[in-house]
């Protein structure tokens, strides 16, 4: 078993090399080591993230064909990070008819894509019997894993239909749901949350919506949006009650963090230009290998970075490229709007010197390049 190092409290201060030392020897980081990694140097930092990536993940680059299917943009949450909702009543809001649906997942499965990734808005007229019958009508009709609803429609579900958790994840399961994106993830520290997203569910629901989907069997992902109005030790504290939940039940797939797209949207004018995306990009992803010690699966986020910095991921810790991407609204909403398809993201990772394959959404490797 790892071992816990002692706080800065009883220690002193660590230093961002004793930091990589540690991780490099294979011993868990502290939050007071994971602080430290603020101040490393980006390369050394980058460094001892690809030899913790090529020692728990191996040098294989993975990606799956799939496509983002955002429902409906009804939402009344109003965090002041998004770009994508359209307030109930608005002229702009949708809700997807069931042959625009299977119209876009009939796209997908002709494509070649295997899995659907699909999420709201947090329409405040839909039922759990909506979303139950939607799924069965996919499941019906096509063989796709559907990736779907992220905690915060699951918290949203619960409360219209005063169930549990586990309740509203069982139906959903049975109704055709196979996975849970971790959307919705931002920065868990409340204080961050009660700042950009009020109405959004607490640090302790997303994690028990995690927690609860683990223990029905549903697997899910883990996300970081940064970049608001978080210091970096509230970045590392995310991290920290990620990997404590990983500990405990063992079913988060992988780990995706992005930053904040500015784009048109409420927050744009009250945050601070940090410098340097690319550079904040790669220190974050960097630091989350260290800590995330038992988190195999680690994506590049070109979607927000863009391909050439998405490649330069795969040296700062990545193993994965996440997907084709053909539909993307809800960052394309905000101004990032990059897109690849299946041979551009190979031909990334063999130019980057590694071997490519696309997965399954269990991160198999399902073909070879
Ligand atoms: S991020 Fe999600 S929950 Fe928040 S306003 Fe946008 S669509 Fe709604």
């Amino acid at each position: 078993m790892k071992t816990e190092t002692p706080d800065a409290s009883e220690a002193g201060e660590v230093d961002w090399s004793a930091a990589l030392d540690r991780a490099l020897a294979g011993e868990r980081l502290s939050l007071e080591d994971a602080c430290a990694l603020e101040d490393a140097p980006l390369t050394r930092l980058g460094e001892v993230a690809d030899e913790l990536r090529r020692r728990r993940a191996g040098d294989t680059v993975t990606f799956i064909k799939d496509r983002n299917v955002n429902y409906t943009n009804v939402c009344d949450t109003y965090c002041s990070f998004c770009a994508f909702y359209r307030k109930p009543g608005h002229e702009e809001g949708y809700v997807l008819s069931r042959d625009e649906l299977y119209g876009k997942i009939q796209e997908t499965v002709d494509a070649g894509g295997v899995q659907i990734l699909m999420q709201g808005g947090v329409h405040p007229d839909l039922d759990l019997e909506w979303f139950e019958s939607m799924l069965r009508d996919v499941k019906d009709r096509f063989d796709v894993h559907m990736h779907a609803f992220s905690p915060e429609e699951i918290n949203d579900l619960a409360r219209k239909e005063d169930l549990s958790y586990r309740e509203v994840l069982r139906r959903l399961e049975d109704a055709g749901l196979d996975s849970i994106p971790g959307g919705g993830g931002e920065i868990l520290v409340d204080r961050v949350r009660d700042t950009i997203s009020p109405l959004k569910v607490s640090k302790r629901e997303w994690l028990d919506v995690m927690e609860a989907a683990h223990d029905v069997g549903l697997s899910t992902t883990a996300t970081m949006m940064y970049g608001t109005v978080e210091s970096w030790r509230e970045r590392m504290q995310h991290l920290m009650e990620l990997r404590e939940l990983q500990d405990s039940t063992g079913g988060f797939m992988a780990f995706i963090c992005w930053d904040f797209q500015p784009g048109d949207t409420p927050l744009a004018d009250r945050i601070d230009d940090r410098g340097p995306a690319a550079e904040d990009y790669l220190r974050t992803l960097a630091a989350s290998r260290l800590v995330l010690d038992n988190f195999r699966n680690m994506q590049s986020s070109w979607v927000t970075q863009g391909p050439k910095v998405g490649q330069m991921a795969l040296a700062f810790g990545a193993n994965d490229m996440g997907s084709t991407m053909m539909e993307e609204n809800v960052v394309a909403e905000a101004g990032a709007d990059y897109r690849m398809t299946e041979d551009e993201i190979v031909s990334l990772i063999e130019d980057a010197g590694r071997p490519a394959a696309m997965r399954n959404q269990r991160y198999d490797a399902v073909k070879r390049y």
